[in-house]
């Protein structure tokens, strides 16, 4: 569910209407909702009430300030996955001690930094970056809380550039390998083996392989808890959303319906895994991002032009691969429907940016009600992995983002001025 949707035949976010948004600070303009962001967290938390445990949200999919405020008043940590992003935590008045540090390359200084601020637990994914920060820390004299992510090898069934948990990919350290690494991890000085990490991969719409991973994991975390006494287990995030019935999906009404039964919710999440958690008496971590920024987000645009060639009908909007590059990056569906409900003829048309790629392309041949020069559209689910991976490509700068809260609104980045775009850039001194 979430708060985009039809008042009057005019798309609004909450109480705020979208028309109104781009008339004051143009477009193409990001538009968040705090309310859906709050729900998502809040569902989630409601799911797994009958175990400690901890959200850090996957702050990757959307580090905006005022989104990661939302998350971290509901009491949210974060998982982060470098030293920009602890700094960004603290920017945005969330808790370092809330946060874990992932990602398979950290570097010394990112390390010492989040040593310093007290974080929750290194996600380690290999064992010279276990050695790593041994000596980091025995240089600060400190131990450094760790959890070692293990791949256990289960195929998530999803896109291959977002699939993490085989060993076809680079991410953490081989099922069968862990043992042994713990117990090398248990003599070094400067560790403290806080928990077990695992992450098989994104916007997952079956709980299966969620399941069969956490079935497979268990037990190894019940042995490590045994011998080492590790305080959590983490599950990672994943989660899928609904991306090809994004509108609809706002209507609570529509979740009774046929084609809503496949979708994962977290009532299913938790309902398939606690029985499997409980009984391990660990703290359970999960890290989510998608889940709860995806619809919690639009990006809007305006249409430039439209053109015909051959058969081929064209929009071209003033956003482009640079604003939201998923559609050419995973070739991602986004839901893109009119702001201003239309009752104009369905053609088949595609929807893309100005960009010199063929890749920056929206959609192919879409069923949308015909749209004019100057008409604006939304792409729906564009809160996770949007504004995040936006870019100046072309000199285009980057857009506005914009915070909604009942019938408050507020600017939570504004947009980049075109000079700001080559801030830090020269010429040579020998370019008299
Ligand atoms: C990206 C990532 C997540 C979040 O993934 P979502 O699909 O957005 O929930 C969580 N944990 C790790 C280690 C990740 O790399």
């Amino acid at each position: 569910m979430h708060d985009f949707r039809y008042v009057r035949g005019r798309l609004q976010c909450e109480g705020v209407s979208i028309e109104s948004l781009v008339k004051k600070h143009g477009s193409p303009l990001y538009v968040y909702s705090s309310n859906t962001l709050s729900n998502n967290f809040n569902k989630l938390k409601d799911a797994l009430s009958s175990l400690d445990h901890l959200i850090c949200f996957a702050m990757k999919s959307n580090s905006n300030l005022g989104v990661m405020r939302t998350l971290s008043d509901l009491g949210s940590g974060f998982d982060t996955v470098s030293g920009g992003e602890i700094k960004r935590v603290i920017a945005a008045g969330g808790n370092p001690r809330k946060c874990v540090f992932a990602g398979v390359g950290k570097t010394e200084e990112e390390i010492a930094f989040a040593l310093s601020k007290g974080i929750y637990s290194f996600n380690v994914e290999s064992e010279p970056e276990l050695l790593r920060i041994n000596r980091i820390a025995g240089k600060l004299k400190q131990k450094a809380p760790v959890a070692i992510r293990v791949n256990p090898n289960v195929d998530a069934k999803t896109h291959k550039k977002i699939t993490t948990g085989t060993y076809e990919n680079k991410f953490g350290i081989a099922f069968e390998k862990i043992p042994g690494v713990y117990a090398r991890a248990a003599k070094l000085k400067h560790i403290r083996l806080r928990g077990l990490q695992m992450h098989i991969g994104s916007q997952l719409t079956q709980v299966k392989p969620f399941a069969d991973a956490v079935k497979k994991v268990a037990p190894l975390a019940a042995r490590l808890k045994a011998k080492y006494n590790i305080e959590f287990l983490s599950i990672g995030g994943g989660i899928g959303i609904v991306y090809e019935n994004a509108l609809a999906s706002g209507n609570p009404d529509w979740w009774n319906r046929k084609e809503a039964r496949n979708i994962l919710t977290p009532e299913k999440y938790a309902a398939t895994l606690l029985p499997n958690l409980e009984p391990l008496e660990l703290k359970l971590l999960i890290e989510p991002g998608r889940f709860i920024s995806g619809n919690a987000g639009i990006l809007v645009s305006r249409v430039e032009y439209v053109k015909q060639t051959g058969k081929k009908y064209f929009a071209i909007v003033d956003a482009a691969m640079n604003d939201l590059i998923r559609p050419a990056f995973y070739e991602s569906y986004h839901e893109i429907v009119p702001v201003k409900q239309s009752k104009k003829r369905v053609i088949a048309t595609d929807i893309v940016g100005g960009i010199c790629e063929t890749g920056d392309t929206f959609c192919k041949d879409r069923p949308i009600p015909r749209v004019s020069e100057g008409d604006l559209i939304a792409m729906l689910s564009a809160g996770a992995y949007g504004f995040v991976m936006a870019g100046t490509y072309n000199t285009r700068p980057m857009p506005a983002e914009i915070l909604v809260k009942g019938r408050k609104s507020t600017v939570v980045r504004k947009r980049q001025k075109i000079k700001d775009i080559w801030v830090g850039e020269s010429t040579a001194p020998w370019q008299k």
